[in-house]
């Protein structure tokens, strides 16, 4: 098998970072606040197992109980939680390419079958797909959404109407949910509370600006989350320092939804910039862009030129994917920068 290829993450301050779609903004300064409280000496226990303090927030969050959440070392974890825990070796996990990369890693790791399906060129689902996951008998269908790595955002509703008619497990992961323009009125969060068969993937690494902590969780039915909380998760997966700084973010709601709203008015204004030098920019409701080429400029050649400008941005050297570059949407003096270079370059 081949390895998971995870984006470029340099040493350097001075690099533009827009290629693996971190938030631009700091996070809540009472994440600050938590760190200065955490002693050296709460470390020489270990943490609580089960993380309710943290569960109970995030419960209340999302009007649901603690026995609907797991909290995982990032969301990553709660993808090999749910591999491990839902999927046997004889059986499989489907997609719809192109998709985030790190699920048939896992697929291969865990040594399940991989099914790929093809998503149409407008990023919809493929044709009749309910009734094509049920023949090919696939377990498990991971499905991003907000789509990585195009943004587009598949409606709630026609999530509902596949799970009514697939006989598997659906993992949506919403790892970039906290994006979504509110004005579309998005929740997923709707359609576990009736159903064994849906599980939602949150990560505090895009919304919440936590990545380098390692914190996201999973929501579902009870009848999902208990087997991996009490039975296949590590007894400590999730550290103390993580536990406490992942309450404050989560308690600040206030402070992230500011930054969302950030991100939104950005990634507007830079989807306009973009096409007016020729860029192809379908809608994202993510916290990137992806972006095709005008005529005459190679995505690959591009992606060069502005690492030489000191600006990183995401270049996939995969099928359906070699005419574009996706691009993190960055503070706004960044995405300036990305401009200025960009005209520069293609002149
Ligand atoms: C970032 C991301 C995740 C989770 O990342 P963690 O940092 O492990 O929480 C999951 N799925 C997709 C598509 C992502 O981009």
């Amino acid at each position: 098998m081949t390895g998971y290829i995870p984006g470029e993450q340099p040493d350097s301050p001075d690099i533009i970072k827009l290629n693996t779609n971190e938030n631009p903004l700091p996070p809540s300064p009472a994440v600050q606040t938590a760190l200065d409280d955490i002693s050296a000496d709460s470390l020489r226990r270990y943490p609580p197992p089960t993380a309710m303090e943290l569960r109970k927030a995030i419960a209340d969050h999302h009007r649901l109980d603690e026995e609907n959440v797991i909290v995982t070392n990032g969301g990553d974890e709660l993808l090999r939680l749910v591999l491990g825990t839902f999927v046997e070796h004889d059986e499989s996990v489907a997609v719809a390419e192109p998709t985030y990369t790190l699920y048939k890693v896992l697929a291969q790791a865990y040594g399940c079958g991989f099914i790929s399906f093809k998503l149409k060129n407008d990023w919809s689902f493929p044709d009749n797909f309910a009734d094509e996951l049920n023949s090919s008998g696939a377990k498990l269908l991971l499905l991003p959404n907000p789509q990585a790595p195009s943004g587009h955002l598949i409606p709630a509703a026609e999530i509902s109407a596949l799970a009514d008619a697939f006989e598997g497990l659906i993992l949506i992961d919403e790892a970039y949910v906290d994006f979504v323009d509110p004005a579309l009125q998005h929740d997923c969060v709707e359609l576990i509370r009736n159903r064994q068969n849906v599980l939602l993937l949150r990560t505090f690494s895009k919304g919440y600006s936590l990545a380098g902590l390692r914190m996201g969780y999973g929501l579902g039915a009870s009848s999902l989350i208990g087997p991996m909380q009490s039975k296949t998760k590590d007894s400590y997966n999730t550290d103390l320092i993580a536990q406490k700084l992942a309450l404050a973010a989560i308690r600040d709601q206030q402070y992230a939804s500011k930054s969302w709203e950030l991100v939104r008015q950005e990634r507007e204004q830079l989807r306009k910039n973009l096409g007016d030098l020729g860029f192809g920019c379908s809608p994202s409701q993510s916290n990137f862009i992806l972006v095709t080429m005008p005529p005459g400029i190679d995505a690959e050649s591009l992606y060069l030129a502005l690492k030489k400008h000191g600006i990183l941005v995401r270049f996939f050297n995969e099928d359906g994917l070699q005419n574009c570059l996706r691009i993190s949407i960055g503070a706004p003096e960044e995405n300036q920068k990305l401009l200025a270079a960009i005209k520069r370059i293609i002149q």
